[in-house]
């Protein structure tokens, strides 16, 4: 245990990590956050599977490896797994890669049973005896989402586990995923005592949910940002989950996460054709002009350009939008959109692409580069979500001046806020989730952005100024640490 000044040690416990097996949102916080939380004092060190590839991805880095001579092992279906340990230095974070036949499948299986959730499992205890390979003892094992969510569950209810011991947190990314499947042989299998299978602990409708006795078992429970770790306290929001979120809401805190802001900035980007920044807005104008040309608009127009980054999914509110199409027409607006997803919405926004050939353009797909053009091109940027834990496009687009209107739901609210707000704001905000309430709050940026154009420079300013750092919330994460240790 930590005493005195030297720093805590925290032990990272991810099943995806950016750069090299990023998957969603966890993938990019394992690989930022850490590195903040050392500039913060914390020593923090990764473990991660070395899912097919990575090790490769690694190389291509060119970072410098080095294998353990100790390897580590889990017992788990009356079988002993070793995993050998394959250590690197990434930007300063020791990471700990485990390469074993576990983890030479899919990443995530499309089907959860006992033996697709093995590698799970292993994963988590075999995080657990890293210790005597490294020589380094954590104070606490930070763990994220259902899939290291055994880890707590080792801890509390492990008939060997439970002896030795130890704090744990869990970070909740995407509640909707919870790592359910049946009991049966996972109870005799995984070396829990019997009662961690009951309605307070793991069981869940007859189910095992690894998530839920995660959050139990675990010291504390963390998720991306304030409003959500709130809403996911209620049966709108995670269904029959939510009892339990809100029994153990003592433990709970919402932390923002952060955004690479070394990789989105404007006045470095490589990926757009010209840099900008608050102070010379001039390169935003030749962004614009860039964008309207790719989707062959006229270049020369002054409607107000309305731009869309985004998974087509449900969760991204494009019903609103589809639904909107003849209000977001009227306001004499363009609509640019880049996403690929559900076939209903990619289909409706192509359908909407033809009808208006000049007013609206849907690119289909996945596009890096791309991306960045729409960000920094735009004048106003739409995320009409039905719920979002944190959200990052409505955070890039304010680091590019592109005026973010959103739904206040989740991280949403916690970054953007209304100008309309006494205290003024960055963006134009709605509550109610349907069309009508997002045209009303478009139909207010559209008002705003054609009749005063210095009001609207400030609202780009304003978002421009806005600190999306990894710094403010590696602090909290940190105070919550210090927290565990008393
Ligand atoms: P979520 O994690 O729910 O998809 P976020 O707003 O947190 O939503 O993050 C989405 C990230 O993925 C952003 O960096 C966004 O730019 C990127 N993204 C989403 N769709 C695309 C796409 N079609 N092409 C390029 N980048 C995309």
């Amino acid at each position: 245990m930590t005493k005195g000044n030297s720093a805590l040690k925290v032990l990272f416990v991810t099943t995806e990590l950016a750069p090299f097996s990023k998957v969603g949102g966890l993938g990019d916080v394992a690989g930022s956050l850490p590195k903040a939380l050392r500039q913060a004092g914390v020593d923090v060190r990764v473990v991660t599977p070395a899912w097919p590839g990575v090790l490769e991805k690694v190389a291509s880095e060119g970072l410098k490896t080095t294998t353990l001579k100790t390897k580590v092992f889990a017992a788990y279906d009356w079988r002993i797994h070793s995993a050998t340990v394959i250590k690197a230095d990434v930007k300063g974070v020791p990471t700990y890669f485990l390469k074993a036949e576990d983890y030479s499948g899919a990443q995530y299986p499309a089907q959860l049973n006992f033996w697709s959730a093995s590698p799970f499992a292993v994963f988590c205890m075999q995080a657990l005896e890293l210790k005597e390979a490294i020589e380094w003892e954590p104070d606490m094992y930070h763990c994220h989402d259902w899939t290291s969510a055994f880890l707590p569950c080792a801890l509390a209810w492990h008939r060997h586990y439970r002896q030795v011991g130890g704090k744990s947190i869990m970070t909740l990314h995407n509640v909707a995923y919870q790592g359910i499947f049946e009991p049966s042989p996972f109870l005799e299998a995984s070396g829990l005592e019997p009662w961690s299978f009951s309605s307070s602990t793991m069981e869940f409708y007859g189910q095992v949910n690894l998530l839920k006795g995660g959050i139990v078992a675990a010291t504390a429970v963390t998720t991306v940002s304030p409003t959500y770790a709130g809403e996911i306290q209620t049966y709108e929001s995670t269904r029959e989950l939510s009892g339990i979120l809100y029994q153990q809401r003592s433990k709970l805190r919402g932390i923002l996460n952060g955004l690479d802001t070394k990789y989105w900035d404007s006045e470095k980007d490589k990926l757009i054709p010209a840099r900008f920044s608050s102070k010379d807005l001039k390169g935003k104008t030749s962004c614009r002009k860039a964008l309207l040309e790719r989707a062959g608009f006229d270049t020369e127009t002054d409607a107000p350009v309305i731009v869309g980054v985004s998974r087509l999914v449900e969760q991204k509110g494009f019903d609103m939008v589809l639904a909107g199409i003849q209000g977001i027409l009227k306001m004499g607006a363009k609509l640019i959109i880049l996403g690929s997803g559900q076939d209903w919405i990619e289909n409706g926004l192509s359908q909407a692409e033809a009808e208006n050939p000049g007013s609206i353009k849907f690119f289909k797909g996945y596009d890096e580069p791309l991306s960045h053009l729409l960000y920094a091109g735009g004048d106003i940027f739409l995320m009409p979500s039905v719920f979002e834990p944190c959200g990052l496009s409505q955070m890039i687009s304010m680091r590019y001046g592109t005026v973010p209107v959103a739904r206040e739901v989740g991280g949403l609210r916690d970054t953007v806020f209304d100008v309309d707000r006494p205290e003024g704001g960055n963006g134009f905000t709605f509550q109610t989730c349907d069309t009508d309430g997002m045209l009303w709050a478009l139909g207010r940026a559209i008002g705003r952005y054609r009749d005063d154009k210095n009001a609207w420079k400030n609202i780009m300013l304003e978002g421009m100024s806005e600190d999306f750092t990894w710094d403010k919330s590696a602090l909290l994460y940190r105070d919550l640490y210090q927290d565990l240790m008393q």
